[in-house]
């Protein structure tokens, strides 16, 4: 009765957000939803990789940059699920979906700054897309410290891994994370951005 209740809440207040903050399309701020069909079909999927990490799409696209600026600040909420049906709908296309021998990750945070913001957005989109595939979405790396970076890995001795990263900049830390994986014991990791920045 009392989580009826709390659900009911919860509605409500979505109800509430709504009416003051109706939903609006990211790219061209049609009233409905996140991201209106044809911005959708307007987003130009990456076909090249750059040093074997996929990238799905490129923030030269404005409507790219405006997703990824809205996503790091977590302006919009459920931009993550809108990026993950991307991801997706990317590796859908090219029969590129991960079996079920993977188990999907992403790159860390340090603890101090995820207490400062309350999100690693890496984490929030992977949860998201494991969610879509049907996939356990697992917490493998830690980050011990900032400039320089440094992570510690666990628990992937013999993993398939699926590494989700929000953004592919050139000095990205996703292809250090699949490297200390790998030392770790993993036996394959696959990285993964859902915008390159260059
Ligand atoms: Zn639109």
């Amino acid at each position: 009765m009392r989580q009826d209740f709390k659900l009911n809440t919860k509605t409500l207040n979505e109800q509430l957000l709504e009416m003051l903050f109706p939903t609006h399309c990211v790219g061209c701020r049609e009233y409905g939803m996140l991201l209106c069909k044809n911005c959708w079909d307007n987003i130009d999927f990456l076909d090249d990789k750059y040093e074997e990490i996929i990238s799905i799409c490129s923030t030269k696209q404005p409507l790219i940059r405006k997703m990824l600026n809205a996503l790091n600040c977590d302006l919009i909420k459920g931009l993550n699920t809108t990026a993950a049906e991307l991801i997706f709908k990317f590796l859908l296309e090219r029969q590129a979906l991960p079996d079920e021998s993977f188990v999907i990750s992403y790159v860390p945070i340090h603890q101090r700054k995820q207490s400062i913001q309350g999100f690693n957005q890496s984490e929030t989109i992977a949860q998201e897309l494991g969610r879509l595939i049907g996939m356990p979405v697992l917490t493998l790396l830690k980050k011990t410290k900032e400039n320089p970076s440094e992570y510690i890995a666990w628990n992937c001795k013999g993993s398939k891994i699926l590494l989700i990263d929000t953004c592919l900049t050139k000095d990205t830390q996703i292809k250090d994370c699949a490297h200390i994986l790998k030392q770790a014991g993993a036996t394959q990791v696959s990285c993964l951005t859902f915008a390159r920045d260059f």
